[in-house]
């Protein structure tokens, strides 16, 4: 246990403060100060929007204990699988039964259609470049200073995967563009992502923005 201070926004939100809970007769304004801690007061019906806070009370009758809890989280069937794959220089998706669309890295259940997964597809290690970034603060995970990074739609697959691209200047990197996986020296491999270094671009046509534009 810590007692790490709790996150703040990064900008300031206007909205109503109710002082009523001061109780201080006429002038409830002299009771503010700056840096006093409020809550929300939220409606009874809710739209989902901004509207459902009603105002902002101080907050004097609440404790904020500190507390920080750790999680370990497990990664599931599905991403143990696809680790599995990886570890053996093999790129494994799912097919959806439904709109049979290849997601990957695997996953349990089709993001779109929220139905099981069960048929394993085994795809190509090579695929076109979607959309990116260029990146100007360092990244352990990248080679250098300016790196890519950028969404890569795999041969056959219905989901884009984002990773680096490198092994070409970050100027040089476009939509379309046909790459291939990098992957570490065989000795190195474990059961881990990092397996796959980057993509990097191969000598292939650029694929037309038509035939991209469903998966940005
Ligand atoms: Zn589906």
């Amino acid at each position: 246990m810590g007692a790490d201070p709790p996150g703040r926004a990064d900008t300031a939100l206007v909205h109503a403060l109710d002082l009523g809970v001061f109780d201080v007769g006429a002038e409830p304004p002299k009771t503010l100060k700056s840096g006093m801690r409020v809550r929300p007061k939220w409606r009874a019906e809710r739209t989902g929007t901004i509207g459902d806070i009603e105002c902002f009370l101080p907050e004097v009758t609440m404790i904020n204990p500190q507390a920080k809890l750790e999680y370990r989280l497990s990664g599931g069937r599905a991403l143990r699988r696809y680790l599995e794959g990886i570890s053996e220089g093999r790129i494994i998706g799912n097919r959806c039964p439904v709109c049979e669309a290849v997601i990957v890295p695997m996953k349990e259940t089709c993001p779109r259609d929220g139905v099981p997964m069960a048929e394993e597809v085994e795809l190509p290690d090579t695929g076109t470049v979607t959309t990116f970034a260029v990146n100007n603060i360092p990244d352990p995970r990248a080679p250098e200073v300016p790196f890519v990074s950028g969404y890569v739609l795999l041969d056959g697959a219905g989901v884009t995967l984002l990773t680096l691209i490198a092994g070409v200047p970050a100027d040089q990197v476009r939509m379309g563009q046909r790459v291939r996986a990098a992957w570490k020296p065989r000795e190195e491999w474990d059961a881990s992502v990092g397996n796959i270094k980057w993509f990097e671009p191969i000598d292939e046509p650029d694929v037309p923005f038509d035939e991209i534009k469903d998966y940005l």
